[in-house]
């Protein structure tokens, strides 16, 4: 067996193999060369004191002692076995797929985008301000809402699946072995359409069906039960439809709503992306002048109460870019990624306070379930309409968004279509400008240089959450009022990123299986 030892090191002896091989020898009193193999099991960094400290637990393995090879998953052939039509080729798609095969059923996967190559020239375009195909950009395509993200792996809902099985999928699949220790996963942007391309594969190979550019128009529906769905003209049969279109799929959700198909108006959370210097962030959480070259971008966690409305911080990108995430050109919609070395000058994160149902509750007589978002829907076209075309997108510095007055001049910022000043204190939804100014004001004080003009807020981010529940029934996991409908990912208001979304997919597979028998 091998031995679990903790060290606490600074970051450049935690960098050095062969320090950490001789400290663990040290301790465990053995002689350095009796050791075979040091694994990091576990990294964390601790910045709560001056002195950055790096966490690690290494697993030591002794001489002649058996050592753990990469895990293999194996996938049987599916081919001629029962379908089940999977819509949404995102994280909780791409799992169920995977979950299904291993269960001994076929996927039928509709993706209404593109594969991952050509969705990098659709995603390059946006970039450069052309026109934004509203089936292939930063949300809709092969590998759903995360291909070009951050590809931060970590989930509050680990209980909610197997979360290290999910993590040994994607190293499986391609991802670094490093994701199996860190405290805080990530993937990256340059990293992650290989791993995507490379799961498309390993389902095709166990006879699975992808089909891109179909996106789903219609469902067939009969007494109370889904058979299949429509593309176009064409029908697409299956035992159970697993929907696990996101939550930028709003045509699904009208589809849904006009076909009868119950869904729940649910409270989300909306605001802006924040952007500051990412070495002003490092010298706040490191407590120096430069990180060195030992540790990583720094990141940071915040969350506060504004009058009993929650403001917080989310997916946060150490040196990442704001990235233009609207799926039509009639919207302004910011995210944010960043590439495996999280190499860029920039930290971005969003910076969202909750919206209520009682905040578009003056929807609900014209929208019905649907009110939420078309509350979403209007902050984005009034964040457009401040942007302006091509994906220039609305901004204020950080300070003069907190004091309510305009920007003359914007700083340097990370989104490459380009921002412009605006008022964004003025036109949001005044409880979100609120909220958003005295959450602002509360980070700045337990960060001091976090409030400064130096940083940006850029508008908006308005896609952390869905405005929707497609309900499920508890015990099957199966829409309450259709049969064989199996609801999943974020788009049906049961996860949140690309993790949960990836347990909810597995999940859903399982409840499938449980239907067909
Ligand atoms: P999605 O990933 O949204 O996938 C839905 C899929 O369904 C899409 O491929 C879409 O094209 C397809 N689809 C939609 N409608 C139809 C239709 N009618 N017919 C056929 N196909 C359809 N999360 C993290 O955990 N970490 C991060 O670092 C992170 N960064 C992000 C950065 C960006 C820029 C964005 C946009 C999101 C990020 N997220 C991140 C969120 C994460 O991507 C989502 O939570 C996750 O992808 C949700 O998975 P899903 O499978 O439920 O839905």
């Amino acid at each position: 067996m091998p031995r679990q030892i903790t060290l606490v090191l600074t970051p450049k002896q935690a960098a050095d193999p062969k320090y950490c091989t001789s400290l663990a020898a040290r301790r465990m009193g053995i002689r350095e060369t009796d050791v075979a193999l040091v694994r990091v099991v576990k990294r964390s960094i601790d910045a709560r004191q001056r002195q950055v400290k790096m966490n690690l637990t290494l697993e030591v393995y002794v001489d002649r002692e058996p050592q753990p090879g990469p895990v293999h998953f194996d996938y049987p052939s599916v081919e001629g076995r029962t379908e089940v039509v999977v819509v949404g080729s995102g994280p909780a798609g791409l799992f169920a797929a995977l979950r299904l095969i291993e269960l001994g059923l076929r996927p039928v996967i509709l993706e209404r985008g593109c594969d991952v190559s050509a969705r990098k020239r659709d995603i390059a375009r946006i970039n450069r301000n052309g026109p934004v195909d509203p089936d292939s950009n930063y949300a809709f395509g092969e590998g759903g809402a995360g291909t070009f993200s951050d590809g931060k792996l970590f989930t509050r809902s680990k209980k909610r699946g197997d979360y290290n099985k999910a993590l040994q999928t994607l190293v499986f699949h391609g991802a670094t072995p490093e994701i199996l220790c860190e405290a805080h996963p990530h993937i990256g942007t340059d990293k992650l359409p290989y791993i995507i391309r490379n799961i498309r594969r390993t389902i095709a190979d166990a006879g699975g069906v992808f089909r891109f550019d179909s996106r789903v128009t219609d469902l067939l529906l009969h007494d109370g039960r889904i058979r299949g769905v429509r593309c176009g003209d064409e029908r697409i049969e299956g035992a159970a439809v697993v929907l696990a279109t996101g939550h930028s799929a709003h045509d699904v959700y009208e589809l849904l709503h006009a076909r009868g198909v119950r869904i729940e108006a649910k409270p989300f959370a909306m605001g802006v992306r924040i952007e500051h210097p990412q070495a002003l962030i490092d010298s706040i959480q490191y407590h120096c002048r430069t990180r060195g070259e030992y540790l990583p971008a720094a990141s940071y966690s915040l969350v506060s109460q504004e009058n009993g409305r929650g403001v917080y911080s989310f997916c946060m990108c150490p040196g990442g870019f704001i990235v233009p995430a609207m799926t039509d050109a009639a919207q302004s919609v910011v995210n944010g990624m960043s590439p495996s070395g999280r190499t860029s000058p920039f930290a971005n994160s969003g910076l969202v306070t909750e919206v209520r149902l009682a905040d578009f509750e003056y929807l609900r007589p014209e929208w019905g379930e649907l009110a939420g978002l078309k509350f979403q829907q209007r902050f984005e076209q009034a964040a457009r309409r401040e942007g302006g075309e091509h994906q220039i997108a609305p901004a204020q510095r950080v300070s003069d968004f907190v004091a309510g007055r305009a920007s003359g001049s914007l700083p340097a910022t990370s989104y490459i279509p380009g921002i412009v000043p605006s008022r964004l204190d003025r036109w949001m939804p005044e409880f979100i400008a609120r909220a958003l100014r005295q959450g602002i004001s509360t980070f700045g004080r337990r960060m001091r240089g976090y409030l400064t003009d130096e940083a940006v807020v850029v508008g908006v981010e308005s896609r952390t959450s869905t405005p929707v529940r497609i309900p499920r029934d508890p015990a099957t996991l199966m829409h309450p009022a259709v049969g064989g409908l199996f609801p999943a990912g974020e788009g049906a208001g049961y996860a949140g990123g690309i993790i949960s979304a990836a347990l909810d997919g597995e999940r859903i597979a399982e409840a499938v299986k449980n239907y067909i028998g």
